[in-house]
């Protein structure tokens, strides 16, 4: 018995990194998992089959969370498909590295519009369901970006600290209903979006500043994902959770 069993979990942006772990995660933990991407299909019928490969129903659901009309696809089409949503994870995100001085609109909306924009409208999409069945865990992937701000980042950091007013708010409005809302806030985790921290120039600024002495792991990031998707965090709500091995940003 694992325990998540009979759960449907949501993951948006799953087809690789950090999105990929967390779907894997839920499912060996017994949750049945819709995987979802904007773009990249064969990613997403990639992780579907490891799901399902673990013994646990997957369907994957092309759509970009950005644009409301597309995140409430992907609400209707997972109930439509495994009857429930009990498990959001928003996960979905980007990276358009620019300073403030020399951001241009688009590399500031695009950012914005997906990180932030689309976490809102997952939630907004969700809720009169889980609303409905007075239960739900939402879990929200931020960024000590959003804690701390990130040069070269501005964009990005802003997106991610929406995303802490944003838990807070929703879990404020949704607590009534039994719906807990939270956000994990990792530091430099090894994934495509950190493959330039793979420079020896990075190696040496960016690894004296984590305590722990290392990147972390994708895997890293699911574990507390799991932990929040489960009835252990029953009484946690609201809380941004960071996962950075002490990172200190400059
Ligand atoms: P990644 O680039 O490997 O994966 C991002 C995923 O999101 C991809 O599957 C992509 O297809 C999907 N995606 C992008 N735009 C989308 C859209 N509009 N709709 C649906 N899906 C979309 O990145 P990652 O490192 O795995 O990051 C996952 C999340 O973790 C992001 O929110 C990121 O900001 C956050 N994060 C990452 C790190 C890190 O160090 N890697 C640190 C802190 C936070």
């Amino acid at each position: 018995m694992g325990e998540l069993d009979g759960k449907v979990a949501i993951v948006t942006g799953s087809g690789r990194g950090i999105g990929r772990a967390i779907a894997l995660a839920l499912a060996s933990k017994g949750a049945d998992v819709v995987v979802n991407v904007s773009k990249s299909v064969e990613e997403m019928n990639r992780v579907v089959k490891e799901i399902k490969d673990l013994g646990r129903k997957a369907i994957g659901i092309v759509a970009d969370v950005s644009r409301m009309s597309e995140a409430e696809k992907l609400i209707k089409e997972t109930i439509g498909s495994l009857g429930k949503v009990d498990i959001l994870v928003n996960n979905a995100g980007i990276a358009r590295p620019a300073m403030c001085y020399k951001i241009t609109e688009e590399e500031w909306s695009s950012v914005i519009n997906v990180n932030l924009t689309g976490t809102l409208n997952c939630i907004r999409a969700v809720a009169p369901h889980m609303i409905e069945r007075r239960t739900g865990k939402i879990i929200n992937i931020a960024s000590i970006a959003g804690r701390d701000g990130m040069i070269g980042n501005i964009n990005y950091a802003a997106s991610k600290a929406g995303i802490f007013g944003l838990t807070k708010t929703a879990a404020k409005e949704l607590a009534r209903y039994g719906i807990t809302v939270n956000a994990v806030a990792p530091g430099f985790i090894e994934t495509a979006m950190t493959e330039w921290l793979k420079e020896p120039k990075f190696q040496e600024k960016y690894i004296p500043r984590i305590p722990l002495g290392r990147i972390g792991k994708p895997e890293e990031v699911a574990a507390l994902v799991v932990f929040l998707a489960s009835d252990k965090s029953n009484y946690i709500t609201g809380e941004i959770i960071a996962l950075d091995g002490g990172l200190v940003m400059i």
